[in-house]
């Protein structure tokens, strides 16, 4: 037996289904027009963002990166929740400009940004977080062909990174950000060349549950700003602090202590350096606003036997979920939080291996895992689908194409 990751909370039974604001687990198949599909909850969304709020102090913006997850829905409701959006491509621009977000709230990193991507942020009015100072000079010159003076803030690559990360982007050499010692020069020589100077965006990492973790990053990521501002010789107009708020995904996870955090940040508001005194200050989460809000849902197509072992093959799979399957940055496979969405509160009473329909043994979304009795046509659940999930795995692999996604 190999446990499965803790469900998260907020999550309800009707008539023995799994329900969702209200709905049934078969009720909202129906909604999406089948299986498999994704399931977003709007209430779930909202309660997550106003805990945050209400721990965290009251001048600290909230972003939403936009990477976590696209679904147009999903950005449009965020717009009514968040401070700022982070994107991080073109694409990205376009979906937030279509939810009819104001380009003030809109920061735009990412490796390689091509000319017309920068071309697009320039002329919609995006702050451009610039990766390097090839990219500031490609964004300097190209304002100055459209004649617009553009938004710039600088990602700096920072000597220290989030302890615990899932994923660590911060610390050594990265493809991301200028090296510290570097941004001072650079950001001197953006503002003598005329543009609007926006500030530095310093991200330390991804995916950490250890609120001390959080803490020490947050403490450094002040320190160094102040450094930086006092080595540009002006006040900071801006300071995205970065995220790395993660979500429990795997057995024996615990909730990030937010409470923690929120006074530890309150304390380093209370006694902040000259140079940063009036920043505006934020943080940028995906997962940890929409990761638990959303379920997928799949049906099993087939229940079969191979020496002794059972499976149940479900028409969905890695081509959605390659995070569930283990697939996507992850070392040792591990079990997602996983249910019977049709037979929900029935007792787990066999070992079972839940696999997708894909044609390739990586396709995997429960190892040994102990479940209730279930057959064709049972609908399964996996949590922690909100994020990271539909846009983050290879729809087009093996042809069976893209899920339905639902925001309810
Ligand atoms: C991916 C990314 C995020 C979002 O990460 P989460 O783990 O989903 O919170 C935020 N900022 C940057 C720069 C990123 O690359």
């Amino acid at each position: 037996m190999k446990p499965l990751g803790p469900i998260p909370a907020g999550y309800e039974t009707l008539r023995g289904e799994l329900a969702i604001g209200g709905k049934m687990a078969s009720e909202l198949v129906a909604e999406a027009g089948g299986t498999p599909c994704f399931v977003y909850s709007r209430s779930h969304i909202d309660r997550r963002v106003a805990d945050l709020r209400a721990a965290m102090p009251a001048r600290l913006g909230i972003n939403y990166a936009v990477k976590a997850n696209p679904f147009p829905p999903v950005i449009a409701h965020m717009a009514g929740l968040v401070d700022g959006f982070d994107i991080a491509s073109a694409g990205e621009l376009a979906l937030v400009q279509a939810a009819g977000i104001d380009p003030a709230r809109v920061s735009f990193a990412g490796p390689g940004k091509r000319d017309e991507e920068i071309e697009a942020a320039i002329g919609a009015g995006v702050t451009l977080n610039c990766e390097s100072e090839g990219e500031a000079r490609r964004a300097l010159a190209i304002g100055e062909r459209l004649g617009v003076a553009p938004l710039i803030a600088i990602r700096v690559n920072p000597d220290f990174e989030l302890k615990g990360s899932g994923m660590k982007m911060g610390g050594g050499a990265k493809p991301f950000g200028v090296d510290a010692e570097r941004v001072p020069a650079l950001a001197r020589e953006v503002i003598g060349a005329g543009a609007q100077w926006r500030g530095l965006h310093i991200f330390t990492g991804s995916q950490a549950l250890s609120a001390d973790a959080i803490i020490e990053a947050q403490a450094n990521v002040l320190a160094l700003a102040s450094r930086l501002a006092t080595g540009i010789g002006r006040p900071l107009p801006k300071l995205n602090m970065g995220g790395g708020f993660g979500i429990p995904y795997f057995h024996g996870d615990g909730p990030l202590d937010i409470a923690a955090i929120g006074s530890a940040l309150e304390e380093e508001f209370s006694s902040l350096p000259e140079k940063l005194a009036s920043t505006d200050l934020c943080i940028e989460l995906g997962r940890y606003l929409v990761g638990e809000a959303g379920v997928y849902l799949t049906r099993i197509v087939d229940r079969k036997q191979s020496h002794g072992v059972t499976y149940l093959v479900t028409d969905g799979g890695l081509h959605h979920q390659l995070a569930a399957s283990g697939n996507f940055g992850t070392v040792v496979r591990r079990n997602y939080p996983l249910a019977i969405a049709s037979r929900y509160e029935a007792t787990p009473d066999e070992e079972v291996n839940v696999v997708g329909c894909l044609c390739t043994p990586l396709d995997r979304l429960a190892d040994q895992a102990q479940l209730p009795y279930a057959d064709v046509g049972d609908l399964v659940a996996v949590f922690c689908a909100g994020a990271y999930g539909a846009s983050a795995s290879p729809a087009s692999f093996l042809g069976h194409g893209p899920a339905a996604e639902l925001l309810v």
